[in-house]
């Protein structure tokens, strides 16, 4: 029998998930869960990169998370679903990476000085910031992933990841037969560029709960509606006949998630005037509430204790595996 090819992925827990990261990230891993043997981690230690100053919510939003996770269909039977702190092999591979890799490559790694531009309300000038695609490589490397899922932005950590591999490979592992070393340890995992649908936030800018634009898998009933009525929309498009320019619309962004079989005949209704804004800000309620009710419904019922389960099997399953590949490291390293 062949083995399924292994597949990391993480997300940090900073608060509730919303739609963007159901359409995003979760549907990916519902689709990916069955062919691969995939490791989800729940990447507390990479939240704290960014927000270490405030740690109150971690221990509510990692348990959050797993439920969520589980809401949408995650199956501890089949994926591996762990949290990273409670593996400290992370950590032990991240410090032996971090000797091997020049600071040069993570001061110019595109992301560092861009969140630092986007996120000047917090104080990222932390080590653990700098260093944070370490840990992810660490992440990758532990598992031998052979596939990691991520978006275009991410698609230079993996490079990083690589270059950090090579030279551990290189530096500790077998170059010539004969030479005494052990085969090379890490294989080179391949990025597998997933497309996010683009869901923007009900204000046209990035979907973030931190912006408040943000629809969360538990909004429902009033709360949803007062969300989509006050999605941004076509500010020419004054009175309900008026034809609308449904590009710069969010609630047409949306429909081209949640309506995508009625799109075209809601774009020409748009541009007509036959179409108003109420009208079509009820519609995508509509479906709205129906793609997230089965997904509440099955939250309501997972309980804290059930997640820590979930989490305990999991981090033990992970330990396994990572502490396979450090005794390989340490041997190659001669640290054990
Ligand atoms: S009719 Fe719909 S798509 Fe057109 S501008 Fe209004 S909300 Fe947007």
């Amino acid at each position: 029998m062949t083995e399924k090819p292994r597949i990391l992925s993480g997300m940090r827990p900073t608060g509730p998930l919303h739609v963007g990261h159901l359409e995003g990230a979760l549907e990916n891993y519902l689709s990916l869960q069955a062919g691969y043997d995939c490791f989800f981690m729940v990447a507390d230690w990479h939240a704290l990169t960014t927000g270490w100053a405030d740690v109150s919510a971690m221990r509510q939003n990692v348990l959050g998370m797993v439920a969520d996770w589980l809401a949408v269909g995650l199956d501890p039977a089949q994926a591996v679903i762990f949290r990273q702190s409670k593996v400290l092999q992370h950590a032990e591979l991240s410090t032996l990476l971090g000797m091997l890799t020049p600071v040069p490559w993570l001061e110019r790694c595109p992301t560092y000085k861009e969140q630092q531009q986007e996120m000047p309300d917090k104080d990222l000038s932390g080590l653990g910031f700098l260093a944070y695609p370490v840990l992810m490589a660490a992440d990758i490397l532990l598992y031998k992933a052979q596939v990691v899922p991520v978006g275009q932005d991410q698609l230079p950590h993996i490079e990083l990841a690589r270059e950090m591999l090579r030279r551990f490979n290189y530096q500790y592992c077998s170059r010539a037969a004969g030479d005494g070393k052990p085969a090379p340890v890490f294989p080179e995992p391949q990025a597998k560029l997933t497309r996010f649908p683009k869901i923007p936030g009900t204000d046209g800018r990035k979907m973030s709960k931190s912006y408040g634009n943000s629809i969360g898998l538990s909004c429902q009933g009033k709360e949803l509606e007062t969300q989509v009525r006050a999605m941004f929309t076509d500010p020419a498009k004054v009175r309900k006949n008026d034809p609308g320019h449904p590009e710069g619309c969010v609630v047409f962004a949306f429909h081209g998630v949640y309506s995508l079989a009625e799109l075209p005949a809601l774009e020409a209704d748009c541009r007509s005037g036959a179409l108003g804004c109420v009208d079509c800000k009820r519609r995508l309620k509509d479906r709205l509430a129906a793609r997230l009710a089965p997904i509440q419904e099955r939250r309501a019922k997972i309980t804290e204790d059930h997640c820590q389960d979930v989490l305990q099997a999991g981090n033990r399953r992970a330990a396994a595996a990572a502490e396979a590949t450090m005794a390989e490291v340490r041997s190659a390293m001669n640290m054990d």
